[in-house]
């Protein structure tokens, strides 16, 4: 049903003469043909940039590629392309250059948490796997940036294989979230065999893949690929729209294929100036993205990754959007928004403040609308001590595992009954140190 719009079809003969519509529709086809420089790029879209523009955006691309598909390109507006969604994710721009004071090369500090080659292990449950490298166009956003273009190659069998040891080693990992680069840009046959292994694992219960293969290029999610995925299920997949322009009936059907294998689908957008840092365009966005069985998941604050700094929102911005969809939409059509803190510590969701006060009868709200609300905290709540013997509660949580859930973490430890620990001190607290004699070690 998908259609070729007058731009795809402009753009489809400039690369080749007696292209057809299967061609333009095929991933391999498109991969092929990626414009990965400047002249290609002006020719295709029918622009042309001052030589002066074209010697900053060299230097540019020296230091960070460009690739981007046909198909991709076919969606930027040549009319109005300076302020195109689509041209300002995928063009170079030369304040990608520009190291602002607090910038790093990896704020997630993803390479120091990394146990094997490849593979992030963060959380307690879950671990992130990088399978891939490679990924069919080069957002110039990326969080990644510093390995973009690097090594544009698939990890071996045999460096997979250290990941999927680490994770049949691992027996508290229950769910595998593949990434990148974009595994999608395996070929079906490698995806397979990485999903195979994986589900060989016992304790391994969910499989997740991040792509952007739906927004940048739909025609990837084959019948084939869909039919290799759906044996492999529980499968979720995440993907990648920031604007309501990337979808179209090419990245409807790829979304229609992936949410009728049963695959449930979510949506990571990360805030960009100038492309969707308005509650308009988002609110947009996520009532297309429910209709095509996406649920927003998260909205991102802009990392710290060097060459972002033009992107950057105040986080402000952030809970703007957010207070413009709480209430105002569906519940689901609602993504967290998330800092994913510098430093490794992980995404940390920030929202509105709808607790105003409270005291020991009453807690104080606001709703989307600005009314004060009151609600009357319950008289007759025994407050149970929890000593974690679930043999001896009340409580029916007759689960296998429910003794590996004894230990607490974090502020959840800080709130268990059982547990001694009243206060978390960071490493190099100085008065802990001298309350210790002056060794260092911090021990509240
Ligand atoms: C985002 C992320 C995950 C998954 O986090 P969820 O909140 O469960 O989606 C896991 N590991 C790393 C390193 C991550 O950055």
């Amino acid at each position: 049903m998908s259609i070729f719009t007058d731009r795809q079809q402009s753009i489809a003969e400039k690369i080749e003469s007696d292209v057809v519509l299967s061609k333009w529709r095929d991933w391999r086809w498109q991969m092929r043909h990626s414009i990965r420089d400047i002249s290609t790029f002006e020719h295709l879209l029918g622009v042309e940039f001052e030589r002066e523009e074209r010697e900053a955006l060299k230097e540019t691309l020296d230091k960070f590629p460009l690739s981007v598909t046909p198909y991709y390109l076919s969606l930027i507006n040549a009319d109005d392309y300076r302020n195109d969604p689509v041209y300002k994710q995928s063009f170079p721009s030369p304040s990608e250059l520009i190291i602002a004071e607090h910038d790093m090369a990896d704020p997630l500090a993803e390479d120091t948490d990394s146990p094997v080659p490849g593979l992030t292990h963060r959380y307690p449950d879950r671990v992130l796997f990088h399978v891939s490298n490679v990924c069919s166009m080069y957002c110039r956003h990326c969080t990644r940036k510093r390995k973009v273009g690097d090594m544009d190659r698939i990890p071996v069998r045999e460096e997979v294989k250290q990941g999927l040891a680490y994770i049949q080693a691992h027996p508290e990992v229950r769910d595998v979230l593949l990434s990148g680069g974009d595994p999608f840009m395996l070929t079906d046959e490698y995806l397979d065999w990485i999903l195979t292994e994986l589900r060989a694992i016992p304790h391994v219960e969910v499989i997740r893949i991040g792509t952007r293969m739906p927004v940048v290029l739909p025609y990837r999610v084959t019948d084939e690929l869909v039919a290799m995925l759906k044996k492999h299920h529980p499968v979720w997949v995440n993907t990648h729209f920031n604007h309501p322009v990337e979808i179209t009936a090419s990245s409807r059907e790829a979304l229609r294929k992936l949410a009728d294998a049963g695959i449930p689908l979510g949506n990571q957008s990360v805030l960009l100036a100038g492309v969707n840092d308005c509650p308009r365009i988002m609110k947009t966005l996520v009532h297309k993205l429910v209709m095509n069985r996406v649920r927003p998941y998260y909205l991102y604050q802009c990392d710290l990754s060097e060459g972002l700094s033009h992107f950057r929102t105040p986080v402000g911005k952030g809970i703007e959007i957010v207070e413009s969809l709480i209430g105002h939409t569906s519940g689901f059509a609602v993504p967290t928004y998330v800092i994913d803190a510098p430093g490794g510590g992980g995404k940390i969701p920030v929202m509105p403040n709808y607790l105003i006060s409270w005291s020991t009868n009453k807690v104080v709200l606001r709703n989307y609308e600005g009314v004060i609300t009151t609600y009357k905290e319950p008289d007759s709540y025994e407050p149970v001590f929890c000593d974690r013997d679930c043999e001896r509660c009340d409580l029916q949580l007759k689960v296998d595992s429910a003794e590996d859930e004894y230990r607490s973490v974090g502020i959840a430890e800080l709130l268990a009954d059982q547990d001694e620990v009243i206060s978390l001190v960071p490493d190099s607290n100085e008065r802990i140190s001298r309350r210790n004699g002056g060794d260092g070690e911090a021990d509240a």
